[in-house]
């Protein structure tokens, strides 16, 4: 993460420009904690431009910005840095992943809906335990489990998702979110969606095997457009097959193996629930204002959309014709979209941490980028079948022909 977006780092910025600040030397104990990648590069200015010092072991004192070497020397930290980042985070994989799967053991990550977690002794990890540290185990949630049982049942008999969901939205029942506000703290809590009930027939968990992996955590630039503002993380779905799964059970099931995997097969067979579509819940129809649902059709992913018109209704002749999509024809225009929004609003950031980063040339923001931050900034995209135009909603400046 960035200088300017860490909270301690921001204060120590925000000091440096205080004549009263009352130190002027700073000592970084540790460079690989400090400074990730290039932010030496970024930051070591604005110390020597406010006449601050930095101190590190590495150089064993005090950092002379005179010194042309200095910029090779603080670059060659960084990439160390960097790299044992790497170097650890695989560690605690293997590690984690072997003690799911042999032991069955949790290794953190949120409870499912259905479960609670409850005390299983004194931790397996000797070190741990002689800390006073314990292990947990899921066991059944008197209030969540029926209902977790009653969806798998109600899916084994045939019911579709979209009626699950409705039926528990009828009943009132809280949903997963509303129930576990604080592990759920970017889901709206109001009421059950088809996405939730899709993840809880879709999660092994609930056959009594303890689950890890099913998701990853990705760092991807806040904006793209602007390096220098760092990197957020993004939780991602792996594959199921860099699921781990523990070998034995582990906490009391809500399904049966038998009926988890028949529902598996209900939903292979709608082929839709398999693939990914990138643009979900960002491309709206310009003639009707409705989002664009995702649509598969000849092995590629596209959207349509049926302005209102389902099959459950009777057929007005007059409706308008259904507008389908291609996604690729969409995501090869849009880090062309992205430059057309970022030349009408230059990007604006921390100027002071940046100034090195933010020169205006062209972007050069995958289609990937370009969602993510499209949905970060709120924005959605329009497309209009009558002129078959795409633009950014609120954004006149971004709008391209397909
Ligand atoms: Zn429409």
């Amino acid at each position: 993460m960035s200088w300017p977006m860490r909270p301690g780092a921001a204060a120590l910025l925000a000091a440096l420009s205080d004549p009263d600040r009352g130190f002027d030397a700073v000592v970084s104990g540790s460079y690989e904690r400090a400074f990730f990648g290039n932010q030496f590069s970024l930051v070591a200015p604005l110390f020597a431009a406010a006449g601050v010092q930095l101190w590190m072991p590495e150089v064993g004192g005090a950092l002379d910005p005179e010194v042309d070497e200095l910029d090779e020397l603080m670059a060659l930290l960084g990439i160390l840095a960097k790299r044992e980042v790497i170097r650890s985070r695989h560690r605690a994989k293997n590690a984690m992943s072997a003690q799911v799967r042999t032991q069955g053991r949790w290794v953190g990550g949120r409870v499912p809906y259905g479960y609670r977690l409850v005390d299983a002794g004194p931790h397996p990890n000797k070190a741990d335990a002689r800390w006073g540290r314990r292990a947990h185990k899921f066991d059944i949630d008197p209030d969540t489990a029926p209902i977790v049982e009653w969806i798998f049942a109600s899916r084994r008999e045939g019911h579709s998702v979209a009626r699950i969901t409705r039926a528990l939205n009828d009943a009132g029942t809280l949903c997963p979110s509303a129930v576990d506000r604080e592990s759920n703290p970017h889901r709206s809590g109001t009421a059950w969606i088809v996405r939730t009930v899709q993840e809880i027939l879709g999660n092994p968990v609930y056959t009594g095997r303890m689950v890890w992996n099913r998701q990853r955590t990705d760092r991807v630039l806040v904006d793209p457009c602007n390096p220098g503002l760092g990197h957020r993380e993004v939780t991602r779905w792996n594959n199921p097959e860099d699921w781990v799964l523990s070998e034995r059970p582990a906490h009391p099931a809500l399904v049966s193996e038998t009926d988890f995997v028949a529902v598996q097969g209900l939903r292979a067979t709608r082929r839709d629930a398999r693939h990914t579509y990138l643009l979900t819940a960002i491309l709206r129809c310009a003639l009707c204002d409705r989002a664009f649902e995702g649509h598969w059709v000849h092995e590629t992913a596209g959207y349509r959309c049926r302005h209102g018109h389902t099959s459950a209704k009777t057929t007005d002749y007059k409706r308008p014709k259904n507008t389908y999509l291609p996604e690729k024809r969409i995501t090869a225009k849009l880090p062309l979209l992205h430059r057309l929004l970022t030349a009408a609003e230059p990007a604006t950031g921390d100027t002071r941490a940046t100034a090195s980063a933010a020169t205006s040339k062209p972007s050069t923001a995958t289609p990937e980028e370009v969602i993510d931050y499209l949905r970060i900034h709120g924005l959605e995209l329009a497309y209009d079948p009558r002129t078959r135009t795409l633009e950014i909603i609120g954004k006149p400046a971004a709008r391209i022909t397909l």
